[in-house]
């Protein structure tokens, strides 16, 4: 174990490559899956179409509410004289939704794709509808649409509308802690126990889980990323004067111990302390991974582009679990954000950048990797052409981060192989 900070990307790092074509993403609107089980009194309320509608409820639709927390106003095509009306509808339908649900806290308005909804004002609208429902409820508004953000970048967009919000703390203040990322409960919980132990008294979460404790920002707030894909919301908070805490993310012992490492060097925590908050769970992580290097040692792994998580998934299976990487893709690296990732691939990997789904196709065909990382709209063609394949999507359902979840995320790449292999015999 070392408190020493993650190297840096540097020139003789992996070379990225940009690629544009047809793309095999889904939309931002995806994210309103997880976001809407984390902030428990919050509800979205997509202004779209029928697709948007069926996407969501395809997404989601595996669970079962007895009062959702996410539906669609269906916006039907009509001409530039009816967007009045559509602005009188959509407070109609907020007004009636609110009556109807006092346990709402919070709303998001999330725009997306069709023509009628580009040409409508939903900043606007959800500030007119805040003037209004203040203090009860607070309305926000972000894009989910596919011509704007692929998949993981919805969360990107509600989480920076929520900084924009967000109460400002005094240069006067404490200094604190923000974890910035949607995590699973009980992740979040795991880390704050494990800040707790290196003495790290002041933790916030964003996105919290009610309303009303989203946390103030301001010049002493330091944050760490929980997740790649929040650009915009580190750029938000980085104006409000927070500080980013350079570190890999946290997947895979490695990664955890550098993320918090990270946290422990700014905040003074000294190595013993740390050492006895992390050398437990630690431990555990480490004896739940060995049981798994065997499937994955040498194994050949192509990932295709879709939820900015597979740089840091693949200096995971590759460092920790001694995976062959073919292809690394992602539908965006943000250099900055990931130079502590970039640094840590074998150099010779390939990185693309952006998508351009046949050719990558052809490239898969050509390499016959052992896994193939990617969405589902690719997955079934691919199993019939006799790949295994790993749905990425489950990255960003599951639970992932941290020690204790370790060995469920080297799992999720090793299930599919482990059938391969029964199958075979
Ligand atoms: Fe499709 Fe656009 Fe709606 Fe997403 S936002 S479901 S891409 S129409």
């Amino acid at each position: 174990m070392t408190l020493a900070p993650a190297k840096v990307a540097c020139a003789s790092g992996p070379r990225i490559v940009q690629e544009r074509g047809q793309r095999e993403v889904f939309c931002g609107l995806t994210g309103i899956v997880w976001l809407h089980r984390k902030i428990q009194d919050a509800f979205f309320l997509v202004v779209g179409s029928r697709t948007c509608a069926h996407l969501i409820q395809s997404a989601a639709g595996v669970m079962i509410f007895a009062e959702p927390r996410f539906a669609t106003a269906i916006i039907e095509e009509r001409d530039l004289a009816g967007l009045a009306d559509i602005d009188d509808e959509l407070d109609r339908v907020v007004t009636r939704l609110i009556e109807r649900r006092p346990d709402i806290k919070l709303l998001f308005l999330v725009g997306s794709c069709p023509s009628e909804v580009i040409k409508l004002d939903l900043s606007r609208a959800a500030q007119r509808l805040s003037q209004r429902m203040s203090p009860a409820v607070r309305v926000l508004s972000y894009s989910g649409s596919g011509i704007e953000t692929t998949f993981t970048q919805g969360e990107d967009a509600c989480l920076s509308a929520l900084v924009a919000q967000a109460p400002r703390a005094g240069a006067n203040q404490p200094p604190s802690l923000l974890v910035v990322g949607a995590l699973a409960d009980a992740v979040e919980d795991q880390f704050r126990r494990i800040f707790a132990q290196m003495g790290i008294e002041r933790v916030d979460f964003l996105p919290a889980r009610r309303a009303a404790d989203m946390p103030a920002i301001g010049p002493n707030t330091k944050f760490l990323l929980a997740q790649p894909f929040l650009s915009d919301t580190a750029r938000a908070l980085e104006e409000l004067g927070a500080q980013h805490l350079p570190a890999l993310y946290p997947l895979g012992v490695e990664g955890v111990d550098d993320w918090l490492g990270a946290a422990a060097r700014a905040f003074g925590v000294s190595r013993e302390r740390f050492e006895a908050a992390t050398a437990a769970p630690r431990a555990r992580a480490q004896k739940s991974l060995e049981r798994l290097r065997p499937t994955l040692e040498g194994k050949s792994l192509f990932f295709f582009p879709d939820s900015q998580l597979e740089p840091s998934m693949a200096r995971f299976l590759s460092r920790e679990l001694g995976a062959r990487l073919v292809e690394v893709g992602a539908p965006y690296v943000d250099r900055r954000r990931l130079a502590e990732e970039l640094a840590l691939l074998p150099p010779e990997t390939p990185i693309v950048e952006g998508q351009d789904v046949e050719r990558q196709l052809d490239r898969v065909r050509a390499a016959r990797p052992d896994l193939v990382v990617c969405g589902l709209g690719l997955a079934n063609p691919l199993e019939a052409e006799g790949f295994a394949t790993k749905w990425s999507i489950e990255l960003v359902f599951t639970p992932v981060q941290g020690y204790e979840q370790a060995g469920d995320l080297a799992e999720l790449f090793a299930r599919p192989l482990l059938r391969r292999e029964l199958l075979e015999a």
